[in-house]
């Protein structure tokens, strides 16, 4: 945890609703429909994902702030979630913010949901896949203008795929 995560989880407040606004298709990823939302216990997903992942979808670890390659990493593309492959962020939206993570101003539309999460002592908010409930990362207030948003990702709860390849079909 560093300073700059201490300072701004401090102005990270209530954004919205658990699982507010779901606006894709669980059929066709980057459309406006709402996803499926899937009921698998935490164990389903055990054998689909590293320990590492898994860690971090299913029991809300934080991965170490520079181990990502997808931290410096800016080719065209979709980010999906690891665990159920749901597309989650586009490239476009990625940037450097400084802090050692995956760095997003906005996630695609209703694909992800947020929560109130106490456990630092002051409040965050965090995000979890709005299909099957990983956890993801969390959401602060001192993002880049227009949208002000910096939405801190774990890069092992996220599957990267190129632009000139097709997105796998959704899992789970
Ligand atoms: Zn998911």
């Amino acid at each position: 945890m560093n300073r700059r995560t201490l300072l701004t989880g401090l102005a990270s407040l209530p954004v919205l609703p658990l699982f507010s606004g779901f606006t894709l298709a669980a059929d066709s990823p980057l459309s406006a429909q709402p996803p499926t939302r899937l009921a698998h216990p935490p164990s389903y997903w055990r054998d689909k994902v590293s320990a590492e992942a898994w860690k971090v979808l299913f029991e809300e670890a934080t991965e170490r702030p520079g181990s990502s390659p997808l931290d410096q990493f800016y080719e065209p593309g979709n980010y999906l979630c690891a665990a159920c492959y749901l597309p989650l962020f586009r490239s476009e939206d990625k940037y450097d913010s400084g802090t050692g993570w995956p760095s997003f101003t906005q996630p695609i539309e209703g694909a992800l949901g947020t929560k109130l999460d106490f456990r630092l002592l002051w409040p965050r908010t965090e995000y979890h896949c709005a299909r099957c409930g990983g956890h993801q990362g969390h959401v602060f207030n001192d993002g880049p203008a227009p949208l002000g948003k910096r939405w801190c990702n774990n890069g092992v709860a996220l599957r990267f795929v190129p632009a000139d390849q097709p997105l796998p079909p959704l899992r789970g």
